[in-house]
């Protein structure tokens, strides 16, 4: 009997545990997973400017004796996808180094209110160059702990999300204020909008709507997942609303403290 008894306890044991560390596992697997599945996409997101820059430089030596106005349209197409890298190698250097917690917010007391109006007014110079026009409402003075930089960094990728989906002759609000104790910044366009059922993945690493309607536009589908980890670092919260062909609004939520 008592030997029964050990056998039965030793099974359940080995059972008990195996479970355990399977339930264990689980989440290292999906993260080992998710790092897998952004390797993969960064991967191939940095070989499509990569190949359009050697693909331009290989056609530039076909004809050695051509003037620079000659090829001018080579040399401009070489030099924006150059630019696309480094603006992509420094998005994914971002979220990996938030990824392995190397980044760290730096918060200290600022004016939220000067950065909202720095932002904003760099934004209406190049809406008015595309006919879009731009409103603020920004309360003063408007304090916050928090990073700086990084909250500047944060509605550059808003406004400039809005003004990229946003057509000529449509406009912009911006909005910053105190509510109790969080600090509330909307940023609405009246621009194309996103698709109900795109919503949920706006955030997600590398997820632009419809590729070929978001191809006529910059981006490298990362600025909206570093804006949510931003606003997470600072314990704040983000939401987006929108419809499509009406437009969009994201409203971010930070703690003053
Ligand atoms: P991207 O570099 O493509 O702008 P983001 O991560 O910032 O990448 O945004 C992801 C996608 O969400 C965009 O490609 C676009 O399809 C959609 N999106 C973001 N902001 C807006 C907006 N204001 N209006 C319409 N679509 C938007």
């Amino acid at each position: 009997v008592v030997l029964v008894g050990n056998v039965i306890s030793i099974v359940i044991a080995v059972v008990a545990g195996w479970f355990l560390a399977k339930r264990a596992l689980v989440p290292i697997q999906k993260s080992w997973e998710k790092q897998q599945q952004f390797i993969a996409d960064a991967s191939h997101e940095l070989r499509t400017p990569l190949t359009a820059i050697l693909v331009n430089l290989e056609r530039l030596f076909r004809h050695p004796d051509h003037t620079i106005e000659q090829e001018s349209e080579k040399i401009m197409i070489g030099m924006q996808e150059a630019k696309r890298l480094s603006h992509l190698v420094s998005d994914l250097l971002t979220l990996a180094r938030s990824d392995s917690n190397e980044l760290q917010i730096m918060k200290k007391k600022f004016n939220i209110d000067v950065v909202v109006e720095t932002c904003t007014h760099v934004f209406t110079q190049m809406a008015i160059a595309k006919e879009v026009s731009m409103e603020t409402k920004i309360e003063k003075p408007l304090e916050m702990v928090g990073d700086e930089e990084r909250i500047h960094q944060l509605l550059v990728i808003l406004l400039d999300n809005a003004l990229k989906f946003t057509p000529e002759k449509g406009s912009i609000y911006v909005s910053s204020q105190q509510e109790g104790q969080r600090i509330v910044i909307i940023v609405q366009d009246t621009g194309v909008g996103i698709p109900k059922e795109d919503i949920p993945f706006v955030f997600d690493r590398f997820y632009r709507v419809d590729k070929m309607r978001t191809k006529a536009t910059e981006g490298t589908g990362l600025g909206l997942s570093i804006a949510k980890w931003i606003v997470d670092a600072h314990e704040g919260k983000i939401q987006v609303s929108s419809e499509e062909g009406e437009g969009t609004t994201f409203t971010v939520t930070l703690p003053v403290k």
